[in-house]
């Protein structure tokens, strides 16, 4: 297989990953979080075929502008139900010394999306979406919470870094609890070399809209500086970073 099924493509991002990225948005995602940004990611039909070699050579162009630190960032949609393409792409960029990142909800695991977590993802970024089975099914519409922390384990066995990422959704993430689970579970791991809590925003409901479907969590407000605060200030003295991204 040596096409992706790519939804859109950023050229310079710098919210996916260190230093100025490529970001490929794939389409396709196998949960249908409440409050996606990217709504229209989400169905595993539509987006457009891009062949490996073609976005190798987009890649390359990019070179210039990635400096030590930039690369390439797959994200969606969710990036490991492409593990296959993914791997060409990946070895690809890598001959070319260039720098690979995978952008994931955690949820999927086989053969191919291990081959290229142990050997061609140079960071993964997991979305720990939520800290109980309820509150996770509510939030993703999927089952398996353990599976996130699985995958954790999994890359702190390879001995290479990932990133955790946590959208902090005021009265439904944001709780004492949660956020004491979230320490307990996530904090101990020896490769993760940061946290970003991602706060809570509107910004993907027009586009829900557009969809014609309802976005379920439009009453719930936009997080507080103070809210922020208190959660950065609380996971600190656990993680190496806490960034709010
Ligand atoms: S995992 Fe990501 S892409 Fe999939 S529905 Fe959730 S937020 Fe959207």
């Amino acid at each position: 297989m040596n096409t992706l099924k790519v939804h859109s493509i950023e050229s310079f991002g710098t919210h996916d990953g260190p230093g100025i990225r490529m970001v490929i948005f794939l389409q396709g995602c196998n949960l249908k979080c409440l409050y996606c940004h990217n709504p229209d990611t989400i169905k595993l039909q539509g987006g457009s075929e891009y062949e490996i070699d073609d976005l190798v050579k987009r890649a390359i162009n990019m070179k210039p502008y990635f400096g030590k630190l930039g690369g390439v960032t797959i994200s969606g949609g969710e990036p490991l139900l492409q593990s296959k393409a993914l791997i060409p792409l990946f070895k690809a960029l890598k001959a070319e010394d260039i720098h690979t990142n995978i952008d994931t909800n955690g949820s999927v695991f086989n053969a191919s999306a291990q081959e290229l977590i142990d050997h061609h993802a140079d960071l993964l970024m997991i979305d720990v979406k939520n800290t109980d089975e309820a509150g996770y099914h509510q939030l993703t519409g999927g089952i398996g919470i353990d599976k996130v922390l699985k995958l954790v384990e999994h890359r702190e066995a390879t001995q290479k870094p990932f990133w955790l990422r946590y959208v902090l959704i005021p009265g439904h993430t944001d709780s004492d609890e949660q956020l004491n689970t979230l320490i307990e579970r996530y904090s101990k791991f020896e490769y993760c070399d940061k946290i970003e809590i991602q706060p809570y925003h509107h910004l993907g409901i027009h586009k829900w809209e557009a969809l014609g479907e309802e976005y379920q969590l439009k009453d719930v407000k936009e997080n507080t500086p103070e809210q922020i605060e208190r959660v950065k200030n609380l996971l600190t003295p656990y993680f190496k970073e806490v960034k709010i991204n």
